[in-house]
């Protein structure tokens, strides 16, 4: 390319941005005006109730959607519109697998206190089988940080305790995405939690170092794009309801 060349074509993009710039200034506003894609229309739910483009993982009556880990029918016990963990039958998860999601939990521990620190209405709520957001009494009990109700257990500190009474309902709205790998199985990038507990901001975006766990530092292993999510038996029986998920 000779520099006539260069330099015409470098006045031409400058006359173009000018004349956009001057259109701009002169206020054309449909210059900035984005059409298209036009987002779908999806009809709210009232209160807390899911929207119309949820899927309902529970929605008081039986625990269809769910089963024991092993694969065999959920043992857990639905009563008045909610389902109580049974304790030593194992975590549960969704038939269903996946991946970037929005999701709506609700879930109490027991009226009655008992124990302390990790035993007391301890649960989880695990993204793709791995990822845990803590399910606790931390309504005046003390445990490590990065261990109580809304902490990314043993990664990340909830920013504030937002936590209600026991044998209250508390609600988790969480958002999701997931880890991507390679092909060869190479982490590409990491998976990534916001979490609003009782309406109130308690995750940030965070930057999960990998799959929970109880000792010792995580490592991403790779694993398919789309897997169960699943609630732990920790031996309390705590409830869940209202359960409603929007993939993404
Ligand atoms: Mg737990």
């Amino acid at each position: 390319m000779n520099r006539g060349f260069i330099f015409t074509l470098s006045i031409g993009c400058l006359a173009t941005s000018l004349g956009l710039a001057a259109q701009q200034r002169e206020g054309d506003p449909t210059l900035t005006e984005v059409w298209e894609p036009e987002p779908p229309v999806v009809v709210p739910g009232e209160g807390t109730a899911p929207p119309s483009d949820a899927i309902v993982l529970f929605d008081g009556s039986d625990l269809s959607h769910w089963r024991q880990v092993d694969g065999s029918g959920a043992k857990w016990r639905v009563e008045n519109g909610a389902f109580t963990v049974a304790a030593g039958s194992g975590n549960i998860e969704t038939r269903d697998g996946f991946g970037d999601v929005q999701l709506h939990i609700e879930w109490r521990t027991p009226a009655v206190v008992k124990g302390e620190g990790q035993g007391r209405g301890n649960s989880g709520v695990f993204l793709q089988k791995r990822y845990e957001v803590q399910v606790l009494d931390s309504h005046d009990n003390r445990t490590y940080s990065n261990g109580q109700a809304a902490s990314i257990y043993k990664q990340h500190i909830p920013l504030v305790n937002a936590s209600r009474g026991p044998g209250e309902w508390q609600v988790y709205d969480i958002v999701f995405r997931a880890p991507r790998f390679t092909a060869d199985g190479a982490l590409q990038s990491p998976a990534y939690l916001t979490v609003f507990h009782n309406g109130v901001l308690v995750q940030n975006h965070v930057e999960l170092t990998g799959p929970t766990e109880y000792i010792g530092t995580p490592v991403y292993q790779a694993h398919p794009p789309k897997l169960p999510l699943e609630l732990q038996d920790h031996g309390n029986p705590v409830s869940f309801r209202n359960i409603w998920i929007r993939e993404l």
